[in-house]
Formats: C-alpha cells, sequence, structure tokens
C-alpha cells in the first residue's frame, strides 16, 4: 500500500496538538451575548467581538426582518452587474457621514476589503511599507498586489522613517498598518505616521477593524480618534465586530472610492452582503449616531475589568483598549488555563502560535457592553480561582 498522500497533513495536525497548537472550535448553541450556550451549559463570553452587544439587538433584528419583507434574501448578482440595490447605497451614504469621510464603498467583508484595496492602489514596481504585526488579511493584500513588502518595527515611526529613505528612490508607494492590533490591545501611533507619510508622498491605508465603534467619538473609528480627518487616504472597517453584523467597508477619498468600483476584485467578482444584513449594519449606525452610551459603557467595563485583574497579580500586557490580553507564555499553559476557565464558567479562547509569536500565548479577554458588573464580577472570581490553581498569581 502506498502511503496516502495526505498522510503529512494527519503528521502536522499531531504536531500541533502536541504543542497545544491545535484550535479546537466550539460550537455555540445560542446567540452572542454576555452569556452563550456551549454544549448546552450556559457560559459567561469574554471572546467574542461583540464590543457594544449590537448582534443580538432587538432593533437589528427588527430591521434586517423588515429588509427581508421588502428586499428578499439575496443580492442577485456581484454588484456590478445587478447586485447593487439602493439599500446597499444608502448604507455607503450612511457610513461616510458617520465617519466624516469623503466617500464609502462596502464589501463583504473587512478581510475582503483588504484584499480589493491594496492590490488596488499599488502593484508591481511600486513599495508598501507594513507594521510587521499587521493582520493577515493586510499581509495577504499586500502579496496580491506584487508591490515589493518592506516590513517595519511595530508602531515605530523612526524605523518607517528610515525603511523608507532606504527604499528610495520608488515610484509609488503604500503605508499599511492595523488601527487597534487586536492581540495586544494597542493603538496605531497614527499622528506620527502620517507624518511620515505625508513628508515621502506615500498612500496611507489603516484598517481599524477592532477601532470602529470603539475609538473616536461615539465610536467613529481611529481617526476621528487622533482627529486627523482628510489627511488618512484609507481607512478599511468591519461590520462585523462592534457593529454587531457583517460586512466590511473603506471610508475615505472620493478618488480612492470611485477606483475601487473599478478594480477592487471582491467587489467586481464576488456578491456583496444580503438586504437583512445591510438591513442591520443601517440601524447599528443609528444606535451609535444616537448615543454614546454603549461605547461609554465598553470603556467603563474595560477600565473595571482591566483594573481588578491587575490588583490580582496578572500580567495584562500593554493594552490602551478594552481588549485584555493575559499573557501566560507558554501555548499548553494558555490552552490549560482557558480550559479550565470553561469548566469554571468563562468561556475565554487561548491564543498561540502563529496569531502571536512563540512563547507569547496568551487568553484574549474580549469585554463588551453586553457585560453587566455582576458578569464582570464573576468573572473575575473564577480569573482568581484558576490563576492560583495554576500558581500564575
Ligand atoms: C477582524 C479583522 C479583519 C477581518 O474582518 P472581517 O470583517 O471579519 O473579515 C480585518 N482586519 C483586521 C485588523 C481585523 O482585526
Amino acid at each position: 500500500m502506498p502511503e496516502s498522500k495526505l498522510q503529512w497533513i494527519e503528521d502536522e495536525i499531531a504536531v500541533l496538538k502536541k504543542q497545544g497548537l491545535f484550535t479546537n472550535i466550539r460550537t455555540l448553541e445560542s446567540p452572542q451575548g454576555a452569556r452563550i450556550v456551549v454544549n448546552g451549559e450556559s457560559k459567561l463570553n469574554f471572546c467574542s467581538n461583540n464590543y457594544l452587544g449590537l448582534a443580538n439587538d432587538p432593533r437589528l433584528k427588527k430591521a434586517a426582518q423588515d429588509a427581508i419583507e421588502r428586499w428578499g434574501v439575496g443580492p442577485g448578482a456581484v454588484r456590478t452587474i445587478a447586485g447593487t440595490m439602493s439599500f446597499h447605497l444608502e448604507l455607503e451614504e450612511r457610513l461616510a457621514e458617520f465617519k466624516g469621510a469623503e466617500a464609502t464603498i462596502s464589501f463583504q467583508s473587512g478581510f475582503t476589503a483588504n484584499l480589493a484595496t491594496i492590490p488596488a492602489l499599488v502593484g508591481k514596481g511600486d513599495v508598501i511599507f507594513s507594521d510587521e504585526l499587521n493582520h493577515a488579511s493586510i499581509i495577504d493584500g499586500c502579496r496580491l498586489s506584487r508591490a515589493k513588502i518592506i516590513p517595519y518595527k511595530h508602531n515605530d515611526a523612526d524605523d518607517l522613517q528610515r525603511a523608507v529613505k532606504e527604499a528610495k528612490p520608488f515610484s509609488k508607494a503604500l503605508l499599511v498598518t492595523d488601527g487597534v492590533f487586536s492581540m495586544d490591545g494597542d493603538i496605531a501611533p497614527l499622528d506620527k505616521l502620517v507624518t511620515v507619510a505625508e513628508e515621502h508622498n506615500l498612500i496611507f491605508m489603516v484598517d481599524d477593524a477592532h477601532g470602529e465603534g470603539v475609538l473616536g467619538h461615539g465610536g467613529r473609528g481611529i481617526v476621528d480618534h487622533f482627529g486627523l480627518h482628510g489627511r488618512v487616504d484609507v481607512e478599511v472597517g468591519t461590520m462585523s465586530k462592534a457593529f454587531g453584523v457583517v460586512g466590511g467597508y473603506v471610508a475615505g477619498k472620493r478618488t480612492i472610492v470611485d477606483w475601487l468600483r473599478q478594480r477592487g476584485r471582491p467587489f467586481l467578482f464576488s456578491s456583496a452582503v444580503t438586504p437583512a444584513d445591510v438591513a442591520a449594519c443601517i440601524a447599528a449606525v443609528d444606535i451609535l449616531e444616537e448615543s454614546t452610551d454603549l461605547v461609554e459603557k465598553l470603556w467603563n467595563n474595560g477600565r473595571y475589568f482591566k483594573q481588578e485583574m491587575q490588583r490580582m497579580g496578572f500580567d495584562i500586557g500593554h493594552s490602551e483598549t478594552p481588549i485584555t490580553p493575559v499573557m501566560l507564555g507558554e501555548a499548553t499553559v494558555a490552552q490549560k488555563m482557558s480550559q479550565r476557565l470553561f469548566e469554571e464558567g468563562v468561556f475565554a479562547t487561548a491564543i498561540g502560535f502563529p496569531t502571536v509569536p512563540k512563547g507569547k500565548a496568551r487568553i484574549r479577554v474580549m469585554l463588551s457592553a453586553a457585560h453587566s458588573s455582576a458578569d464582570l464580577d464573576e468573572a473575575l472570581g473564577i480569573f482568581k480561582k484558576v490563576g492560583q490553581e495554576l500558581g500564575i498569581i
């Protein structure tokens, strides 16, 4: 018998399991919320990106239901052929207004927004300056473009300046960074980066997936947070995190948005999100425009949780946002802790290589406006118990 041609995959999986790097995917049996049902049991949920608790909000659900009645369930075609409903344009206009941007184009996801945008802006012979810790979808977008990728040190504008000088001469160049780095919760120094971009005439793009609905006035994002309206060319956002739905978008210069309607490949060759998604997204924008309450609750929950974890002696890194990494080092320790937390009633995922560097495994705790203070106190009690049991605190 010849060895199976897929044996190597089984071998690789065995290695992952041994190293504590194999992802066991848990199945939810309830909507997203502060508490979710897994394996028939209720758990406190600390791993979703549902920052504002909108994923199961009755206003979003009602909007989606009404949209299905009026528009049906599917978009029918890619947007350039027959799949652009007036509804898709309404969402784009509402987002541009909310963000204070010239224009917006929506995509199926944040991931496809990056895949669409980067290759549309730079190509063979061009240069991309990319933060060394950028998200996988940025990295893939960069690779698809066939431009030369030059990484610079994480959040280091001086190293960027050095890299730009070394790379000269170049004709066209893009600077791209995550806004909030989701594994550590730190924020890109946009004010410093924009100065370098302006000095060297770089197209400047920020992926604000974890900043939308979180940073800036009432969740208007990282450009608003730094007061840089009009100085950042491209702001990528997602509707799948704080907005609680699904979909991605690019907000920024009208010229770029117009160009992406002609050259953004996922826009041209893949159908748009459904009417129900669009309606729910518009309802989310309505809620954020009406009040800053949810965003404030998210930040208050984050501050309280981080302060209490630190008081107990956990190493929670250097997050500047409600994302709270609990640094544990070895992947096997992080997996063990996540497992024990789960048994005690807290769902918080262990994250290891390749999502974070080797030896920097952690539990990433995601706070949400959906959590009540009783939820937070219950979780803190369980963290304390498990942390002591495993000798971490
Ligand atoms: C989550 C994330 C994405 C992907 O967004 P989706 O809408 O889920 O595809 C892209 N970029 C960054 C920085 C992210 O954190």
